[in-house]
């Protein structure tokens, strides 16, 4: 096709692997991007695990990375909070597990539980899989406060191995609802992520190619951000989905498999 790519990112359920299981493809397109010198890079909407975590079962699967390689939408969301604190002292209420209270632990951060009568300078919401009504309660005090309101992600669904699951985004409408205010999203279809990463391989936009299967995260997300996009048929989009998709959520280029996509891009 005549790109210059020098830079790949690419999503990891749907894209990399599915559940536990490796897609097939997946490892030969990694193989051949070191080969040819490409830098990759992986940007997925979790929030449940550390970056380590993901590196780790990628290494598993047989695909080359480090922690550094993964952005997660917790760790976007200690980047973007770091930007505006710095190193000052905040409090923050989470609905959220380990994975971003991980990644916050490392700013001036202290946490308030759901009994606080103290009002939160933030309320970030993830992926809680203990969510209780005294949660809510203090997110929706905290928020009409005057608390920071922020969505790590907005995803409905939540990919696992043998079906969905109730994504961070029911959460962030819950509290929507109860608010009347509108969450930040970090997440895709944010651009927030692909700018942290090409502050970690520094790339113009026209070098960089955004691998997905979801065409309103990951394909929205490239093209707001104007880098390439493409989209593979191995994850949550049928063919007919991509056929009918208009404007900021058409892919550039639509493909089969990464193995298909190495040969239309690179090949
Ligand atoms: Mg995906």
């Amino acid at each position: 096709m005549g790109l210059e790519i020098e830079l790949v990112c690419l999503d990891l359920d749907g894209v990399i692997y599915r559940g536990d299981v490796l897609i097939d493809g997946a490892r030969f397109f990694i193989q051949k991007l070191i080969e040819r010198g490409v830098e990759y890079l992986f940007v997925t909407n979790s929030t449940l695990f550390s970056r380590e975590f993901y590196a780790r079962k990628l290494r598993k699967l047989g695909i080359p990375a480090t922690k550094d390689m993964v952005i997660t939408a917790a760790y976007a969301t200690y980047k973007y909070v770091e930007m505006r604190e710095g190193t000052s002292a905040f409090s923050a209420f989470l609905l959220a597990e380990r994975g971003l209270r991980r990644e916050l632990s490392r700013l001036n951060c202290r946490f308030l539980k759901p009994t606080s009568s103290e009002r939160a300078d933030y309320v970030i919401v993830a992926l809680d899989r203990r969510i209780t009504y005294g949660k809510l309660c203090k997110a929706t005090w905290d928020i009409m406060d005057g608390a920071v309101f922020i969505g790590v992600n907005n995803d409905a669904l939540w990919p696992v191995e043998n079906g969905f699951m109730p994504g961070v985004g029911v959460f962030v409408s819950a509290l929507e609802t109860a608010t009347g205010r509108k969450a930040y999203i970090v997440g895709k279809p944010n651009t927030f992520m692909l700018e942290l990463a090409r502050e970690k391989v520094k790339v113009p936009p026209s070098r960089i190619l955004m691998v997905g299967d979801k065409l309103d995260s990951d394909i929205l997300m490239g093209n707001r951000a104007g880098v390439h996009t493409a989209l593979v048929l191995t994850g949550v989009t049928s063919l007919s989905e991509v056929e009918q998709a208009e404007g900021e959520l058409k892919p550039e280029i639509v493909a089969e498999d990464l193995v298909e996509l190495w040969s239309k891009v690179f090949g």
